[in-house]
């Protein structure tokens, strides 16, 4: 199979070739010929599996049917965060490389004149974080009225995050003639009613279900009292000669506090969360990508959507309260053919997390004591882990990877030398996440 037998056009399987893309990934294969059809979509879809290009490359296509005749945008895309919405422009940049197709994106944390401006000048495919639109609408400028296409991307996350008001308010003001795409890792009941109320007939796109970590990480529990987590952690820095580990924090006032000690201790660290000002993230990624930066540490809501290549190890420095998160957590790790290490230093305190977990993805992580970091009190050895039957109901695709070790031409799964089955970043099925969440 290949992109153009899809039905998309020389210009955009053109784009695709020069990203090194060899074939459609599994969503891709689905999702582009029903978004070129004009209908609805509700896709099972998580970062990774090319679902970015999956919307954008037909959409493309779509709008380039018939010119823009006012000043757009005629494509609205929605992201939870402002890292996803920033991701997904450049993705939208480089697709659109030989089409008249202009694109931008607004989000929250930075001037908001500039993007006035660049809304003044006319565009066709807006992507935005929909706190900041309904800013721009309210200030008058941006209009609605020529929306022909909506895309909801990580839908769950946009309501995990409280966004449903702004959404609703936004979808009141589309035009009602116009196609719309939802693409949800899960599907709890509050997505479904949000899809029944905005899809018409939707063609329902879905992969290969799979429910399981993904498979080339190695996971390990590293037992440690909770006050020796970040000398252990300096350690595990020091001794391996990480050059780059992404550490998940729980909290924002975590993660800070962690950079700091880190940097106490000769570790070059950045944090990356909601707090911080937009420059600082962008910043904080950047000199990770660059090596500047050994330890990236993050929370969970800010690393989602991260798109970053290759990353040989994740460490849990505290388990997430959400087993799922865990799943979303080491697939930033081993990707496309790589493998990854995920380890997660576990203190008595939260045992039964790591009970969750194990239940969740039905294996029993190995315990690795390291030498003068025994704790006082130990985690529970052998948990219970059993099948839990409503978790197992899988939704999620398999498919692809993300970064490939800069070795073109890159490939979704099935290649000789690849991976076969893919990462599962997520694998969650339903899921309801408590209302507890910290935002990005
Ligand atoms: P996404 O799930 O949209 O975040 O995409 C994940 C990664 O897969 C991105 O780095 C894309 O560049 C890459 N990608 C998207 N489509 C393909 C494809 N057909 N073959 C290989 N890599 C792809």
């Amino acid at each position: 199979m290949s992109f153009s037998s899809l039905g998309l056009s020389e210009q955009l399987v053109r784009a695709t070739t020069d990203q090194g893309y060899e074939t459609p990934s599994p969503i891709q294969a689905q999702a582009i010929p029903a978004v070129l059809s004009g209908r609805d979509v509700m896709a099972a879809a998580q970062t990774g599996t090319g679902k970015t290009a999956g919307f954008t490359l037909p959409l493309l296509q779509r709008l380039g049917e018939n010119p823009r005749t006012g000043k757009g945008p005629r494509a609205l895309i929605l992201t939870p965060t402002r890292e996803l919405a920033a991701q997904v422009h450049d993705s939208v940049n480089l697709y659109s490389k030989y089409v008249p197709t202009k694109a931008a994106v607004v989000f929250g944390g930075v001037k908001i004149n500039p993007q006035m401006i660049k809304l003044r000048k006319g565009l066709d495919v807006l992507v935005a974080t929909p706190g900041r639109l309904m800013d721009l609408y309210q200030q008058n400028a941006v209009r609605f009225n020529e929306v022909e296409i909506l895309v909801l991307d990580e839908a769950d996350r946009m309501l995990d995050m409280g966004f449903i008001r702004d959404i609703r308010k936004i979808l009141a003001l589309l035009p009602a003639r116009r196609q719309n795409l939802l693409f949800s890792a899960t599907f709890s009941n509050e997505i479904r009613t949000l899809a029944e109320g905005l899809l018409d007939n939707p063609v329902q796109v879905e992969v290969a279900t799979r429910n399981t970590t993904a498979e080339k990480v190695k996971q390990s529990v590293y037992p440690v009292d909770q006050s020796q987590k970040t000398a252990l952690l300096s350690k595990l820095v020091r001794d391996n000669s990480w050059e780059q580990v992404l550490v998940f924090t729980r909290t924002k006032h975590g993660a800070n506090r962690l950079t700091q000690k880190l940097e106490k201790d000769g570790i070059t660290a950045a944090a990356i969360h909601g707090n911080k000002s937009q420059g600082a993230r962008t910043r904080a990624l950047a000199d990770f990508k660059a090596g500047e930066v050994r330890v990236l540490v993050a929370t969970d809501i800010a690393a989602r959507g991260l798109d970053i290549k290759q990353l040989p190890q994740v460490v849990n420095f505290e388990l997430p309260n959400v087993p799922e998160d865990y799943v979303h957590r080491i697939g930033r790790t081993g990707r496309a053919g790589e493998s990854g290490h995920a380890m997660s230093l576990v203190s008595a305190d939260e045992g039964k997390l790591l009970a969750g977990i194990e239940r969740l993805i039905k294996k029993q992580l190995p315990r690795k004591e390291v030498e003068g970091f025994e704790p006082t009190n130990n985690l529970p050895l052998k948990p219970k882990v059993k099948a839990d039957p409503a978790r197992a109901r899988t939704r999620s695709s398999n498919g692809g990877g993300n970064g490939r070790p800069g070795g073109k031409p890159k490939s979704f799964g099935g290649r000789p030398g690849g991976r076969s089955g893919g990462r599962s970043q997520s694998g969650d099925g339903q899921r309801s996440r408590p209302a507890q969440r910290q935002s990005a």
